[in-house]
């Protein structure tokens, strides 16, 4: 055991209890750049703060030169953290931490954060010759891969790398789906509810039409879709003139994906083109305005690839058995997948993320660490 699990928790620890809200990450980052530039690193700072409205850019950190001859590998980690996330206080009990319980504890990410500074603190110590490396940490990942959609992917000289941000231990995600979010504004038109409701057109009884026609949850083993939002009318004695639904569809597969988001744009379709008239007292006609925005795209990586081939012989060195697995949602990684740089995610050992329940292992998050060390070297 290589890893000073001791040096771990307090460098966890103070990674904790600096606040990281999305488009705060500022105090983290530039705690990350004293720390990695004391440790002979090149630590650049990019300019996507003005995209993003974060208080700062994402961070790349590099060490170029371990004096290992190995094909360059990249780190990643988000520095911000999901709400409630202002005067974060760990506790630990034992080898477990949590917050004290107002707020998220921000192992999400920063356990992994902090697996990286240990390890590269490990390899210094130790004179380990290690391979090139790069630790890239970004911005607003909670609140729509933000941080990482702005950055220059040519900056990154690595082909390969990991994203240590999921729950778990020893698991490897190898593939997340594609998503994007829809919204259908159905426009009718305001009557009076009581006096005149016959000149009305309903959008909301048009949209709950269409709704209740939709197939929403899960539509196949990979594919699933939500109706999470709506928004319309204005009193309850006026006949609502405009309604927007905001909703979501995933899937494994982007001809799927594409398939479930036509059919639901049609049924919305249907129920505004299928409105009649039948007394021609109406002055117009309902209409629809359906958008669909790209969230993220798909992530799958094979089982041959050199990014899941270099994390299962790093394993192996360690005796630990991997498991690789699939997961729902995305995360940054899908979008260095999509700059054509293959990045897996490796778990870190937290729980109950996205709570003020969050908690997190010692010996786990340790766990991490060891890996990533074993792929460096
Ligand atoms: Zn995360």
């Amino acid at each position: 055991m290589t890893i000073d699990h001791e040096r771990l928790a307090t460098v966890f620890t103070t990674l904790c209890e600096i606040d990281s809200p999305p488009k705060q990450e500022g105090r983290v980052a530039a705690y990350l750049r004293s720390l990695f530039t004391d440790m002979g690193a090149e630590v650049h700072e990019d300019d996507s703060a003005s995209q993003t409205g974060s208080d700062c850019g994402n961070l790349f950190v590099r060490f170029p030169d371990g004096g290992l001859d190995k094909d360059p590998v990249f780190f990643n980690c988000h520095m911000d953290t999901v709400l409630p996330a202002t005067g974060v206080k760990v506790k630990r009990e034992g080898e477990i931490f949590s917050s004290v319980g107002d707020t998220v504890l921000g192992s999400d990410d920063k356990a992994g954060i902090a697996a990286l500074i240990e390890v590269m603190r490990t390899l210094q110590e130790k004179n380990i010759p290690y391979g090139p490396v790069e630790y890239i940490f970004t911005t607003c990942e909670e609140i729509g891969l933000l941080g990482v959609k702005a950055l220059d992917p040519s900056s990154i000289k690595a082909k390969i790398g990991y994203a240590l941000d999921s729950s778990g231990i020893n698991r490897v995600i190898v593939g997340a789906p594609a998503a994007n979010r829809i919204t259908a504004k159905i426009k009718g038109i305001a009557a009076h509810a009581g006096l005149s409701p016959e000149k009305g057109i309903s959008a909301i009884h048009l949209a709950a039409k269409a709704i209740a026609r939709l197939k929403l949850g899960k539509l196949d083993r990979e594919s699933t879709a939500n109706i999470g939002l709506i928004e319309g009318g204005t009193a309850t004695n006026i006949i609502p003139e405009s309604v927007t639904v905001h909703g979501e569809v995933r899937s494994h597969t982007l001809s799927k994906l594409e398939e479930y988001i036509q059919e639901i744009k049609s049924v919305f379709q249907e129920e505004v083109d299928n409105w009649t008239d039948t007394e021609s007292i109406v002055d117009g006609k309902p209409s629809l305005d359906f958008r669909v925005i790209e969230d993220y795209p798909v992530m799958k990586l094979d089982k041959e690839s050199a990014v899941i081939k270099r994390v299962e012989e790093a394993a192996g060195s360690l005796a630990e058995e991997l498991d690789y697995v699939v997961a729902g949602g995305g995360s940054d990684a899908n979008i260095f997948n999509s700059f054509g740089l293959q990045c897996a995610i490796l778990s870190t050992g937290m729980d109950k993320v996205h709570s003020t329940r969050e908690t997190i292992k010692l010996s786990d998050m340790a766990l991490t660490a060891d890996l990533v060390l074993a792929i460096v070297t």
